[in-house]
């Protein structure tokens, strides 16, 4: 008789076996975004102030992106985990894997120290993996003027990558006929508040620009290359302004004082292109206008703000007219890996799933879109993660990154830019591992940035 946990460990074996071109790495490092990891007390910092630590905290950047509530997390809500891990070694010979770290106490998959204090990530009780912790970043050390810290209002994520601004921690779609369905921003808020952890609302220009300059000043080898701007949707106004102008006053701001020391990048809703030309014009360089899922069964269930505020279909053709603003590379507009096969609505088989994702990629990939995905992570504050807690079979999304590659490398496209670098061993992007699975040299050189207007 198979235990519930040994299935597991057979079920990543078998798929590694069956889609020997899928990165080893990508299975485990999908299996742990959709179903998380359990943190033994040995592996949790031991300090409740996430300042004097050696380890660099999570953030909690925009999502909560844990499987249980922080009331339910126990030990890791009171010891932060950190932001992320990085996975090498073990029976499966992993290459550098940077994972983003998802919360589920009921996890086979645990994190844990040995005899000898070392770390390691263990799968049915068995060591799979060594696993290596993000140093804190000399900037995190510091607080701003107000006493506030780095990580609250500028926090960094991909290992010191990218700058994460949710600068409106809130979305104005506001409950269950409006929220997108796998969506806990509005909980995650409500969260931290009753958490008493300091979790700002909007933030102020004033704070995010001291913050930016406290890592521009202790960053000193730069690893930090861009910084995303996002939150949630602005459906009328926010202190006065549309959601063009509000999330682009922070990258007008941003690029006056720091000129070109990052890649700007908005993760915003797909607008007219009169506001998609403010982002530009305000000095964002990526935009994101995230289409979330394909199927235009599934988008109106899924997104119903979306559909009642906008539309699919003028959704699509919007980020069809940003790219003559952006330029095709430049516009990135991402969807939610797996939750194509959620229950109630969601396809029932693999190949219908698959199928569907595949059709969307086409669409935009034909037209020089290339967009990417995030693993999706079954929070059970929303109504898509309560009926699924399990999230969606393993088999899709190793499936999904062999059809990315795929459709990407038929259309003539190589990896999005600002993003890094690319392939086994060497991708920091760290909640999907589409980057993980695209060859190493396809990666995009990050100079080549640039509007179609220059
Ligand atoms: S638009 Fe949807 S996905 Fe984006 S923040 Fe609002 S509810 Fe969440």
């Amino acid at each position: 008789m198979t235990t519930r946990s040994e299935s597991r460990t057979e079920l990543i074996e078998s798929l590694m076996e069956r889609f020997p071109h899928v990165p080893r790495e990508a299975v485990i490092k999908e299996d742990l975004l959709r179903g998380g990891m359990a943190f033994d007390e040995s592996a949790l910092s031991d300090t409740a102030n996430e300042a004097s630590g050696e380890v660099k905290p999570k953030s909690y950047f925009i999502f909560s992106f844990d499987h249980g509530t922080l009331p339910e997390l126990g030990a890791a809500a009171l010891r932060r985990p950190p932001e992320e891990i990085v996975l090498t070694g073990g029976p499966y010979e992993l290459r550098r894997t940077v994972v983003s770290v998802r919360v589920n106490p009921a996890s086979p998959y645990r994190v844990a120290a040995d005899d000898n204090g070392v770390l390691g990530l263990y799968l049915d009780g068995a060591r799979i993996s060594d696993v290596g912790l993000p140093p804190m970043p000399d900037y995190y050390r510091h607080t701003l003027e107000n006493g506030k810290s780095v990580m609250e209002v500028a926090p960094t994520i991909q290992w010191g990558y990218l700058i994460y601004l949710t600068v409106f921690r809130v979305c104005q779609y506001f409950g269950a006929k409006e929220e997108c369905q796998y969506c806990d921003i509005n909980h995650n808020w409500r969260q931290q508040k009753a958490a008493g952890r300091p979790y700002t609302g909007v933030k102020p220009m004033d704070e995010v620009l001291e913050a930016l300059a406290i890592i521009d000043k202790y960053d000193t080898n730069k690893s930090s290359t861009a910084y995303t701007l996002t939150g949630g949707a602005i459906t009328t106004r926010l202190q006065g302004k549309d959601e063009a102008d509000f999330y682009g006053q922070y990258a007008k701001a941003i690029e006056e004082r720091f000129p070109g020391r990052w890649i700007g990048k908005v993760v915003a809703q797909a607008l007219p292109k009169a506001d998609v030309q403010r982002f530009h014009d305000y000095g964002v360089r990526i935009y994101h206008p995230n289409y979330e899922v394909w199927d235009p069964y599934l988008f109106e269930r899924y997104c119903p703000g979306k559909e009642r505020y906008v539309g699919r279909d003028e959704w699509h053709r919007r980020i069809l007219d940003s790219a003559e603003v952006f330029g095709p590379r430049n516009v990135i507009p991402n969807f939610v890996a797996g939750v194509e096969m959620a229950e109630p609505f969601g396809f029932k088989t693999v190949d219908e799933a698959i199928d569907s994702t595949v059709e969307g990629l086409q669409y935009f990939m034909s037209r020089g879109i290339t967009p990417r995905f995030t693993t999706w992570c079954p929070e059970p504050t929303t109504p898509l993660g309560k009926a699924n807690p399990q999230g969606a079979p393993l088999e899709y999304h190793v499936r999904l990154l062999e059809a990315y590659r795929a459709t990407m490398e038929a259309n003539g496209l190589s990896s999005p830019p600002g993003y890094g670098p690319a392939g086994p061993g060497n991708a920091v992007f760290s909640v999907s591992s589409f980057m993980d699975s695209l060859p190493a040299e396809a990666a995009a050189p990050e100079d080549a940035i640039a509007s179609p207007r220059g």
